[in-house]
C-alpha cells in the first residue's frame, strides 16, 4: 500500500522529505482494520479510471478505505496532475514540478462519473501554487462537464485553499457545486510542522466565505487527529468551524503513508471518536462523520443524503 518510490520515473516521490530521519509510528492496533478488495466492482473501477487515464485521490493519498469504496464504485477523482506544489508533511501525493493541466481532464472526469453510475460525485485535486487561479477554472470546467452529462448526478468539491489566488474561490463558488469541502486538517498549533505551506485561518475564512457568497451550499471541513493535537485544541478547531457557518465536520484516525512522513503520535480509540461525534453534534453540526477511517470521501453520497434531510428537517423545526 506505502508508495515510496514513483516506479515509472524511479525518483522519490517526496524529494523534500528524502533526507529526513525515519520516524517509526508504531503498530496499528486492531480497530484499524483494511478491507482487502473485495469481490464486487473494484476490477470495473480499475479500468474505468484507467481507460480514462484518470488519477484518484483513493490511490495516490493511499486510502485505507479502497477496498470497500472502489467495490462499490465509488472513486474520488483528483484533477489538475498528480504532482502537487506544496509539501504537508502528512500527505502522500507526489510532489514537485507539475505538467501543464490537461484539457480534456474534466471531460474525462464527466465521462467515468456517468460510465460508474456515480449519483454522488467528490472531485478534489493537488495544490497548484504554479496557476494564476491556483486551477479554479479547470474546477469549473469539471463540474460543468458532470452536469452536462449527468444532470441527476450531485457534485462535491474538496478544494484547495486558493491562497494568494484572488478570485479562485468566487470562480468555483459561482459553478454551485453542491458541496464544498475544504480540509483544516489538523489544529492551528500543528500547521507549520504538519502543512506548513497553508494558513489555518487563512482556511476558515474560505469556508465562511462560501456560505456568505451561496448560503444554499453546504459546506464541510475535516481534520486528522492522532497527529499531536490536545482535545481542547480539537474543540477550538469545531467552534472555529461553527463560527464560519461549517455544516459538516469528519474527523478521522491519521495513518503515516511512510517513514519519512510526519510520525503517528497517537492512535485514538474507537470510544473517543464516539465522544468527539457527540461533542461536534452539541455544538451545532448538521452531520457529523467521526471513526478512525473517516475520510473527507468515505460514503459520501450516502452522507449527502442524510445532510440534505438534516437541512430539511432544521428549517422544518423554525
Ligand atoms: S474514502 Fe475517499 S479517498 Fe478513500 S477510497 Fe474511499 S473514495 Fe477514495
Amino acid at each position: 500500500m506505502v508508495v515510496v518510490l514513483d516506479t515509472l520515473a524511479k525518483k522519490p516521490r517526496h524529494p523534500e522529505k528524502a533526507h529526513r530521519p525515519d520516524m517509526p509510528s508504531g503498530r496499528k492496533p486492531d480497530w484499524i482494520r483494511v478491507r482487502a478488495p473485495g469481490p464486487g466492482a473494484f476490477a470495473e473501477t480499475t479500468k474505468i479510471v484507467r481507460e480514462h487515464g484518470l488519477n484518484t485521490v483513493c490511490v495516490e493519498a493511499s486510502c485505507p478505505n479502497i477496498g470497500e469504496c472502489w467495490a462499490v464504485r465509488h472513486a474520488t477523482f483528483m484533477i489538475l496532475g498528480d504532482t502537487c506544489t506544496r509539501a504537508c508533511a502528512f500527505c502522500n501525493v507526489k510532489t514537485g514540478l507539475p505538467e501543464a493541466l490537461d484539457p480534456h481532464e474534466p471531460v474525462h472526469v464527466a465521462e467515468a462519473t456517468a460510465r460508474l453510475g456515480l449519483k454522488h460525485v467528490v472531485v478534489t485535486s493537488v495544490d497548484r501554487d504554479d496557476l494564476d487561479d491556483g486551477g479554479a477554472d479547470h474546477f469549473v470546467q469539471t463540474i460543468r462537464a458532470i452536469r452536462e452529462k449527468s444532470p441527476g448526478t450531485t457534485v462535491e468539491v474538496l478544494t484547495p485553499d486558493f491562497l494568494r489566488k484572488d478570485g479562485a474561490l468566487e470562480q468555483v463558488v459561482a459553478a454551485k457545486p453542491d458541496v464544498f469541502n475544504h480540509n483544516l486538517e489538523t489544529v492551528p498549533s500543528l500547521y507549520l510542522p504538519v502543512r506548513p505551506g497553508a494558513r489555518y485561518f487563512h482556511s476558515v475564512r474560505l469556508l465562511q466565505r462560501v456560505k456568505e457568497i451561496d448560503p444554499s451550499i453546504f459546506t464541510k471541513s475535516g481534520i486528522m487527529v492522532g497527529l499531536g493535537e490536545t482535545r481542547n485544541e480539537i474543540f477550538q478547531v469545531m467552534d472555529d468551524l461553527r463560527s464560519a457557518g461549517v455544516d459538516f465536520i469528519t474527523i478521522g484516525q491519521y495513518l503515516q503513508p511512510t517513514l519519512k512522513h510526519h510520525p503517528v503520535i497517537r492512535y485514538v480509540e474507537p470510544s473517543e471518536f464516539e465522544s468527539l461525534k457527540s461533542v461536534a453534534y452539541a455544538k451545532g453540526f448538521l452531520m457529523v462523520s467521526s471513526s478512525p477511517l473517516t475520510r473527507s470521501s468515505h460514503h459520501a453520497g450516502e452522507d449527502f443524503e442524510r445532510l440534505r434531510a438534516a437541512r430539511t428537517a432544521q428549517l422544518e423545526r423554525m
